[in-house]
């Protein structure tokens, strides 16, 4: 789960790396209150889980309440690649006599956490990273012995931070770790980490990924879903505990193992090439010893979805043999009734596959194909939603 930039502040300063105050406006009469309680001159930042939201025109500087809320009206419901900003943070602004970067995050490629930090930062990092790689310091931590003091002086020496605050992002870098692991993170990221004139360091950015695998030691992570952003079919499906991820095609995927499932995402990708470029619309993994229940519940979230033209049911007999899963695919269909109305090609393989098979048939159910092979049953469900599109 990305967060947004106040959310990631918090956790910051809960963990000691250097923020400024600020609150949260959802109107610009708000913004202005804000403003007016810090009583001096403030940046709005437009809350939003991408970056670049200062080249997109989402962070003003605003010199008085008055023109903190004029910020704060243009900013609010401003389209920064697709998202819709709804909330705008009003914060003291800084003087910047310089912009540094700094990073941990997991480096799944190479199976270890990875330090990166540069005093060049301001700029997005991407860029960087390609105009300037050798600016861009990038040091493998050791995940039992994390980043102390000793780590943390490297990674200042390896991003080429100046003398007079090295010891200062030092204390940073110790700080942003214990953030970076207190709270099960995959991801923590300063950019920009300025100097102020005086000398002083603070992270003016916040950028955090939590490990939602680890949600069940964290309490209070809970809070920072933002609900009304949230997919709807996605929220619905968690409900549900089902394995679900909204993509944007038009074929509905159910499968039995995550392997699985990521394979039929790109068989179905493959066969849409030949059937006007459609795609799989959902990853959904009902898991092993899926019972009608679950076939349901997973059929009623794709069926839900307005793009989907077509759902392919891809199962491999193991544990819940095949004949389990056709009478789950029937009951499930009885269940929802008029409510599944799109055409639905299954591939059952695996154990007791004939009499799964043989199921299927004798329900002779409208909508359902059965198709024996996994890429002629691909090929089928993208031609139907073809059809459909
Ligand atoms: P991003 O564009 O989404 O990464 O948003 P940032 O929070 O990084 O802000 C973008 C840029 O706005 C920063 O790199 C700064 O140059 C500038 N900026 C942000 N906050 C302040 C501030 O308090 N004072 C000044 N002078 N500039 C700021
Ligand atoms: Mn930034």
């Amino acid at each position: 789960m990305d967060l947004y930039e106040y959310q990631a502040k918090d956790l910051f300063a809960a963990h000691g790396v250097p923020v400024l105050p600020g609150s949260v406006a959802a109107t610009p009469a708000e913004a202005r209150e804000i403003a007016a309680q810090l009583g001096q001159t403030v940046v709005v930042k437009a809350q939003v889980k991408t970056g670049g939201r200062g080249k997109a025109g989402g962070v003003k500087l605003a010199d008085t309440p008055d023109d903190a809320e004029a910020k704060a009206e243009a900013i609010l419901g401003l389209d920064i690649k697709g998202h819709i900003t709804r909330k705008v943070l009003v914060t003291p602004a800084s003087d910047i006599a310089e912009e540094y970067y700094v990073s941990f995050l997991l480096d799944r490629a190479n199976r270890t956490f990875l330090a990166m930090a540069s005093a060049e930062g301001g700029m997005e990092i991407e860029q960087l990273a390609v105009e300037r790689p050798d600016a861009l310091a990038k040091i493998p931590v050791d995940a039992i012995t994390g980043v102390d003091r000793a780590k943390a002086d490297e990674i200042v020496a390896a991003g080429k931070f100046p003398a007079e605050v090295a010891d200062q992002v030092a204390d940073v870098l110790v700080q942003l770790w214990q953030t970076f692991v207190g709270e099960d993170a995959t991801l923590v990221e300063v950019n920009p980490l300025v100097r102020d004139p005086e000398g002083k360091i603070v992270a003016l950015d916040g950028k955090v990924t939590l490990d939602e695998n680890a949600a069940f030691r964290h309490g209070t992570h809970a809070e920072l879903v933002d609900h009304a952003a949230e997919d709807p079919l996605e929220a619905k499906a968690k409900a549900k505990h089902l394995n679900y991820v909204k993509l944007d095609g038009q074929v509905g995927i159910i499968g039995n193992g995550a392997g699985l499932v990521m394979s039929t995402l790109d068989v179905v990708a493959y066969a849409g090439e030949k059937h006007k470029g459609v795609k799989p619309a959902n990853f959904l993994d009902i898991g092993g010893g899926a019972s009608a229940e679950v076939m349901a519940n997973g059929l009623e979230i794709i069926l839900g979805d307005p793009d989907v033209r077509s759902v392919f049911v891809n199962v491999f007999g193991g544990i819940t043999a095949c004949d389990a899963v056709a009478n789950g695919i029937v009951k499930a269909l009885e269940i929802l009734g008029d409510e599944a109305s799109k055409p639905l090609v299954v591939r059952l393989d695996g154990n007791n596959v004939d009499e799964g098979r043989r199921i299927l048939a004798e329900a002779n159910h409208p909508l359902v194909t059965v198709v024996d092979t996994m890429d002629n049953a691909a090929d089928k469900a993208a031609e139907l939603a073809a059809a459909g599109v």
